[in-house]
């Protein structure tokens, strides 16, 4: 009955549910890491205002969740990984949502070990993988958020780049490569919560890059990418490898879709691949104009993805028809030649808005993602460089009309 590109007031007037929505709030914020300085500034995306500002132990990247409770600040250089409360609280009261806002704060509790790189959450679990001692910890959001912190760690036989990642209640870990540890590491298994081994190892030669949509969960390796999905015993693996047609390449990068199934991930310097495991097609290229530097998907115009390229442009990417839609100039050219460490720009999406960080200007810029138009820029000192949004709308807390 309801179109499905019905907007929320044509829904909301059909449903007769307009008064209800006219109350409705709704509140975006922005965590934004310096490319060099230990902090992080908390924003509001509304107001431009800061409504926090952290200091760390060393330069950041972030991590929010669907949550919308934490953000994690990894500081791989410090030896440690900081949570942050977001102060943002949507409740689901099942027929609407309450929206309550606090201040943000740094929780003063560190998680630390050698070289802290990737981390991923699922379901509250979330999994930090220590480079420099080839082990995972894995802690429970609520708890930590609670200032508890008591961590579980999975060990591996060697330091290695490698990757942990909770599904239902297995784990899957990155195995390192025996011969050279210092290389990706060569697949991964699935551990049990005791840690046990479950079946052998699934290789996963030069594995690098992770991400979930929907029930699956992918993992990228040389030859094509390692689909889990969690099973009644233990989580189902199988390689779905790179199609014949494809020019030689691989994706070392992962986005998953939200609200829609699939995997958006970089492969070459100046293309992206679709990917829909089980689709006749499973794998679509994009080319982009030129390299590219960062990008992210929508999760609320999910047919959406958003790539910034290194001559300070941003595409909209439209992951149906698999074509670049419209572009915008966002930015001054940031060559993607040099050291991947350098400052260059990050992007995120807050709720109507894309949000690009231009660390060499000290700005973050605001993109009607609708209307794909500059709508302002917010300053921001420093070099503001890795960014997450989070947010949400709802009746304001205690304003009950039940
Ligand atoms: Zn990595």
């Amino acid at each position: 009955m309801q179109k499905p590109l019905a907007t929320g007031l044509t829904l909301a007037l059909m449903t007769g549910m307009a008064p209800a929505l006219a109350e409705e709030s709704t509140a975006w914020r922005l965590f934004v890491a310096d490319h060099t300085d230990p902090v992080v500034t908390a924003l509001d995306v509304e107001s431009g205002a800061t409504v926090g500002q952290f200091q760390l132990a060393g330069p950041a990247t972030l991590y929010a969740t669907p949550s919308r409770a934490a953000v994690y600040a990894v500081q791989t250089a410090a030896n440690q990984v900081a949570v942050i409360t977001t102060g943002i609280t949507v409740e689901d009261h099942g027929d609407h949502g309450d929206l309550k806002l606090e201040k943000p704060s740094l929780v003063d509790l560190p998680l630390t070990g050698e070289r802290p790189v990737h981390l991923v959450e699922h379901d509250g679990h979330v999994a930090i993988f220590f480079d420099g001692v080839g082990a995972t910890q894995l802690v429970e959001e609520r708890d930590w958020l609670a200032g508890r912190l008591e961590p579980h760690e999975y060990s591996t036989s060697a330091p290695h780049h490698g990757v942990a990642v909770p599904i239902g209640s297995h784990l899957v870990i990155s195995e390192p490569n025996a011969a050279d540890p210092s290389a990706l590491p060569i697949g991964v298994r699935v551990l049990d919560q005791d840690g046990q081994a479950v079946g052998g190892l699934h290789d996963c030669p030069d594995l690098h890059g992770e991400a979930s949509s929907g029930d699956t969960l992918a993992i990228a390796c040389a030859a094509g990418l390692l689909v889990i999905k969690d099973g009644d015993k233990a989580p189902s693996v199988e390689l779905l490898p790179y199609s014949s047609e494809l020019p030689a390449g691989k994706s070392t990068t992962l986005l998953g879709g939200v609200g829609m199934q699939y995997f958006l991930g970089n492969y070459g310097a100046d293309k992206v691949t679709i990917i829909e495991p089980g689709a006749g097609t499973p794998f679509r290229l994009v080319s982009l104009p030129t390299r590219r530097v960062h990008f992210a998907v929508d999760p609320q115009r999910v047919r959406f993805a958003y790539v910034v390229t290194e001559d300070g442009d941003l595409h909209e990417l439209d992951i149906i028809d698999g074509a670049i839609t419209r572009t915008l100039k966002v930015t001054d050219p940031y060559s993607m030649d040099g050291e991947w460490s350098l400052p260059r720009p990050r992007i995120a999406v807050a709720g109507p808005d894309i949000v690009v960080t231009d660390p060499l200007k000290g700005v973050i810029h605001i993109v009607d993602a609708e209307g794909f138009e500059l709508e302002r820029d917010i300053a921001v000192e420093g070099r503001p460089f890795n960014i997450v949004a989070v947010g949400g709308s709802g009746e304001p807390a205690g304003h009950h009309h039940h």
